[in-house]
């Protein structure tokens, strides 16, 4: 079967957060189960195009509007993924350092779109699945569908897997002509809230509408930034599928990103002297339990809960405790988090900013890892905690909750219901007290680190999927 994943990220290429993580692990996975997996990303200015050769495979220009952009398809040469990487190499959209946020997104993403579907028709064959990703790609269910240049591709069942479905790349109808000329009956198709919604355009059009968690699809009904009625009009054709976690990167026995390597029978010792390394590098003290946080600061991640509960905890337990938080986003929330640094010094410490080594060494070295969400449509961190054995503090939302079951009901870490300070401060207690029963805290570390998350078993979701699909051609 020839598959193909369309994405903004992929680990290691390009990565802000966990859609690079799985645009990076399952089609490996795919590829290890015989499929023949293609991925295709924009070319970003990355370490990783730097450091690595490609070959150009097709070239075409895209027009958009009164724009007119030449573009490139890169072949990775050495397939050193484990799976085929293309990039659509757009030098005046494309080649800047960072993944997202700049003025002109919407022109960018929809030239990748379309010089990605322009490529996939010049081939000879016809791929067997498209699986898009997210809304950076929701315009290509569509233009499979009603664009007269990719009339060959009509019958290809195509995918959206949401990732996250509060961004949904929104432009006005003045724009209408960016994409490929399409039979304008269809037209209704594109809107929603009076604009061009990329995302609901995808999840109208895709065959099947995959989330990244079973009870993110639940939540989606309820809570996604206007689409719930949709959400709830194609529940027909969609299912949620857990994430997997990449268990050859993830793997603490093996992570070149720590600095000592353990397994379930030695993480007492491998974990405690990788705390003293990350206590000696933040000036925190490793005879204390270590709250972590890791991710995008931002409300949608409870990121601006923490400031508040993070003082609660350290002025209530007073030298008890150690709190690091890594992460960036919102400049108001890093502010409040910095200004804790001279109050809690020698207990607490903050990392502003992307870096993927000290995530690692976090994990691996940590005693509990928060993770106060409002919305976590999987969730990749706290899986990635119990592999190493940091017990997961999470609120019961989305993926958190498919996941993480609280120890009080025998489970691998420690649950709360709200996204409130009052919450978090009270999971820390709990989490405390915890720590003072070390045997207690061994069994539930034991059972996180045991939980399979491999993608193995989900990649053969995937294709039971992706075969249902085809039948139906
Ligand atoms: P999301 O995709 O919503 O940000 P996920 O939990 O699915 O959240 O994935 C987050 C991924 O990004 C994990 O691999 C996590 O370790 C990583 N990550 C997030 N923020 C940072 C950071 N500041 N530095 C390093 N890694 C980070």
């Amino acid at each position: 079967m020839e598959i193909f994943h369309i994405s903004a990220e992929c680990y290691p290429v390009a990565k802000v957060g966990g859609l690079a993580d799985v645009v990076g692990a399952l089609p490996k996975y795919q590829k290890a189960a015989n499929q023949d997996v293609k991925v295709i990303i924009p070319c970003y200015d990355t370490k990783f195009k730097k450091e690595n050769v490609f070959e150009s495979v097709y070239t075409g220009s895209v027009k958009l509007g009164k724009f007119d952009f030449c573009f490139n398809i890169l072949k990775e040469t050495t397939d050193i993924l484990g799976f085929e990487l293309y990039l659509v190499d757009i030098p005046e959209l494309f080649d800047r350092p960072n993944v997202y946020s700049y003025e002109d997104d919407i022109e960018r993403f929809v030239s990748f779109q379309i010089a990605t579907l322009d490529w996939i028709v010049s081939r000879e064959c016809i791929p067997d699945i498209i699986n898009c990703h997210d809304h950076h790609t929701g315009l290509i269910p569509f233009m499979m569908l009603y664009s007269y240049k990719y009339e060959k591709l009509r019958r290809v069942p195509s995918i959206i897997t949401i990732h996250n479905g509060l961004y949904q790349g929104q432009f006005g109808f003045d724009k209408l002509n960016y994409l490929a000329e399409f039979n304008l009956e269809h037209a209704n198709l594109l809107e929603w809230g009076n604009c061009i919604n990329s995302l609901a355009v995808g999840v109208k059009c895709a065959w099947q509408v995959t989330t990244v968690s079973p009870s993110y699809l639940d939540e989606i009904n309820e809570f996604a930034n206007g689409l719930e009625p949709l959400f709830n009009m194609v529940r027909y054709k969609s299912i949620g599928i857990l994430n997997g976690i990449d268990t050859d990167i993830w793997n603490p026995e093996t992570d070149k990103m720590l600095e000592n390597n353990y397994d379930i029978t030695a993480f007492e010792t491998g974990k405690s002297d990788n705390k003293k390394v990350l206590c000696k590098l933040f000036n925190l003290d490793p005879s204390k339990p270590l709250f972590s946080f890791i991710g995008r600061l931002l409300e949608e991640k409870g990121g601006d809960l923490l400031p508040q509960a993070a003082a609660l905890a350290l002025s209530q337990n007073y030298k008890e405790i150690n709190i690091l938080i890594l992460g960036s986003g919102n400049t108001e929330i890093e502010k409040d988090l910095n200004s804790l640094l001279i109050d809690y010094k020698g207990n607490y410490n903050t990392y502003i900013g992307y870096n993927e080594e000290l995530a690692h060494l976090i994990y691996g070295g940590a005693d509990f890892l928060m993770m106060p969400s409002r919305v976590e449509p999987c969730g990749l961190n706290q899986m990635y905690a119990m592999r190493y054995g940091t017990v997961p503090i999470v609120r019961r939302t989305g993926g958190l909750k498919d996941t993480v079951i609280d120890f009080g009901d025998g489970g691998n870490g420690i649950c709360h219901d709200q996204a409130s300070v009052g919450d978090i401060f009270y999971s820390i207690q709990r989490a405390i007290n915890l720590y003072q029963d070390k045997d207690h805290l061994n069994k539930i570390i034991k059972l996180g680190m045991s939980t399979d998350h491999s993608w193995e078993r989900v990649c053969q979701e995937y294709l039971e999927m992706y075969k249902l699909l085809i039948a139906k051609v």
